[in-house]
């Protein structure tokens, strides 16, 4: 069977080698004679596995051991109201970099919990860059919170800011995993695992145990960070199956080389892409200005509407899955996260260049 040529946004393509795995597993976890899913979540072989992938996350992060690592359900979604619940104490304010519509839902949940403040933000400009210029922090800053990469709009943070003195947050749902991090610049990073670490389902949050202490007595216990750290992440029943497909991406990952090489190949093939628009004479139009570029969604539009359309629907045809842009922007958005193999964005390129060349 062909895989399909899928620039999903997420949820999006899994390495095929871990699916063969978790499908070789299916019935038979280990010789248990159940599957992963019928597993106890009290149960010694799950245990097992949850360790593996919280390890894995470790070691391939480089995570130090003053951060726990979580994982949660909920969505980054959940996040967005966990993040102000959790660390907005009384008179402090919640800092928001405004790069998109996923920054500006962050800053919404914030505002129901206690004072905000907009750091910077590129609305202005139709969010096609990263204001990486004139970050201003508000007095009582409780945190500065940002979009590491920006789905939508198809920009990334290249530099993060530096020397805040106030924890840094950052919403990596689209390029957790992606590249090379120095975590101990981070106050909380959190991640939907459905782009680059498997399947829905499952949030991972990496905090800095320090941080815990903030969280005050009067908050739910599931939407507290302390009951998760607490009990490893296994007050109430985990995602499992979900966390299970997790492990299996983190050493797909690892036998891969790791997060540099990775990075390296995601790097490869996000030029593929961003050639083809640069040397087509302003047939295709990258939306992000060239120094904020994504290299997990390459966005792009053609030069009227019709072009466009008869592009994606040309796209379709050919095999391509997933090219129409966020439905809030339009235009064409190909998604390459890790596990999108580089012949898939060569074709892509290709298919580009035909399309260019007959239109
Ligand atoms: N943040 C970013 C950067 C995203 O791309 C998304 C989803 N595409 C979200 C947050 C929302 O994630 P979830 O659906 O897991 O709540």
């Amino acid at each position: 069977m062909n895989r399909a040529l899928n620039f999903n946004a997420g949820p999006a393509v899994l390495p095929e080698t871990v699916l063969r795995e978790a499908e070789k597993n299916w019935l038979n976890f280990n010789h248990t004679g159940m599957a992963v899913m019928e597993l106890s979540h009290r149960n010694k072989e799950y245990e097992t596995i949850h360790e593996q992938a919280k390890l894995l996350l470790r070691e391939l992060l480089s995570i130090p051991d003053s951060y726990e690592v979580l994982f949660l359900q909920g969505g980054a979604s959940l996040q967005f109201s966990m993040v102000p619940m959790n660390l907005l104490t009384e008179g402090k304010t919640g800092n928001y970099i405004l790069t998109g519509v996923w920054a500006e839902k962050a800053l919404k949940e914030a505002e129901k919990v206690g004072n905000t403040f907009i750091s910077a933000s590129s609305k202005h400009q139709q969010y096609q860059s990263i204001p990486t210029e004139n970050i201003e922090v508000s007095e009582d800053a409780a945190y500065l919170h940002l979009t590491s990469n920006n789905t939508i709009y198809g920009t990334q943070w290249q530099q993060f800011p530096g020397n805040i003195g106030i924890p840094l947050i950052a919403d990596m749902s689209s390029d957790l995993l992606s590249r090379k991090l120095t975590i101990e610049n981070f106050g909380i990073i959190y991640a939907g695992a459905q782009k680059n670490l498997g399947p829905s389902g499952v949030t991972v949050v990496i905090i800095q145990k320090e941080l815990l202490s903030r969280s005050g007595n009067h908050l739910p216990t599931m939407l507290n960070y302390n009951t998760y750290a607490d009990h490893n992440s296994l007050y109430n029943t985990p995602p499992t199956l979900a966390i299970y497909l997790l492990k299996l991406v983190l050493e797909w990952a690892k036998e891969l080389g790791g997060i540099s090489v990775i990075e390296k190949r995601n790097i490869e093939k996000a030029k593929i892409l961003y050639d083809a628009i640069d040397c087509s004479e302003g047939f295709y139009l990258g939306h992000s200005e060239k120094e904020s570029r994504s290299k997990m969604n390459v966005t792009f539009n053609l030069t009227d509407d019709e072009t466009a359309k008869s592009f994606l629907h040309q796209a379709k045809e050919e095999g391509f899955i997933g090219l129409n842009g966020h439905r809030s922007v339009g235009g064409c958005r190909a998604s390459i996260y890790n596990a999108m193999p580089v012949e898939h964005v060569i074709q892509l390129a290709e298919f580009m260049k035909k399309f260019r060349k007959y239109n």
